[in-house]
């Protein structure tokens, strides 16, 4: 256990369970498949589901350093910038963050939000944004003075792995398949690390061209880890990052009026048509029970 620094607690107060909830329609019954959903989304009404999993023992790293500036980087709609700048403004450290792309001329409601607790924002080109992807660790930003303390982009920090291992320990049930949306693939790389043996571990790649992440997951994986039950499927991009098509659209929408969960384009929803898909295709056996983690990012969905 760790021990959570008294404001990082306060913070934790306003966090709620996630709950699993059981999904039932004529598709998974036809095949007789059980699927479960993790609902991170419900966690919390401002930090999105995955971030706070990721950010939460680093914030805690942070405040025993006496840190008073966190420092990350993201687009125009991160999720992840999101979290930080609420949960700086929560715990009275300052946050800025360097923002992919010209400022626009209207800023979007995650941008405004942003602001409005306080991140300082920098737009950056995206030849510096990518540059800016080179530094992983707290202390690697150059230029950094005392005080302030690095974030890479989404989080994905040497801290991510053992607060996404927390979704893991919630989980009381057994299940044969856990399915996660994949952005740097941090989140799938410490779910790996915390799975029992037997579980089989699907991502999928919110992005196109995402074989990197093969390699990016392995190497976040620890060296005792020997977890081999895991992919990364590539081909449910819909066209890239943040792209996406009216069937996607479509399926969203009928999904969400079904169960009453919300999705976004960018991951979960993504994520959920990716499961169907691989249901229609028979690729699950009959009996076996399927976990997917909804990992939120509602707010980047806003209009
Ligand atoms: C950031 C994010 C992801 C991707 O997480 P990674 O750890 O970067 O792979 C998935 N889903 C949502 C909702 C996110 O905001």
């Amino acid at each position: 256990m760790t021990n959570l620094h008294p404001r990082l607690a306060a913070l934790e107060k306003q966090f709620s369970a996630s709950p699993l909830t059981r999904i039932s329609d004529e598709a998974l019954s036809t095949r007789r498949v059980e699927l479960w959903i993790k609902r991170d989304d419900l966690l919390h009404p401002i930090i999105s589901g995955n971030k706070w999993r990721k950010l939460k023992y680093a914030l805690n790293h942070a405040l025993y350093n006496q840190v008073d500036t966190l420092i990350s980087m993201g687009g125009a709609y991160s999720n992840h910038l999101h979290a930080l700048a609420f949960a700086g403004q929560q715990l009275a450290v300052k946050t800025a963050a360097f923002v992919r792309g010209e400022r626009p001329e209207h800023l979007n409601p995650t941008l405004i939000d942003l602001q409005q607790w306080g991140m300082q924002l920098r737009f950056v080109s995206r030849s510096d944004y990518r540059q800016l992807r080179q530094y992983k660790r707290y202390d690697s930003l150059p230029d950094l003075v005392s005080g302030q303390y690095w974030l890479p982009e989404g989080g994905a920090t040497d801290f991510a792995s053992q607060g996404v291992a927390d979704i893991m320990s919630e989980i009381k049930q057994q299940f044969d398949v856990l399915m996660v949306a994949c952005g740097t693939g941090a989140t799938l790389a410490g779910l790996i690390t915390a799975a029992p043996h037997d579980l089989h571990l699907i991502g999928v790649s919110a992005l196109k061209g995402g074989a990197f992440l093969n390699a990016d997951v392995k190497q976040w994986l620890p060296h005792a880890v020997s977890h081999e039950h895991w992919q990364i499927l590539l081909d449910y991009h819909f066209g890239g990052f943040a792209k996406n098509t009216p069937e996607l659209r479509q399926f969203m929408r009928q999904f969400t009026a079904e169960h009453d969960v919300p999705l976004e384009p960018v991951y979960t929803g993504k994520l959920l048509f990716a499961f169907y898909d691989l249901l229609k295709q028979g690729y699950f056996q009959p009996g076996q029970r399927i976990l997917i983690v909804h990992t939120g990012g509602l707010q980047g969905a806003r209009e």
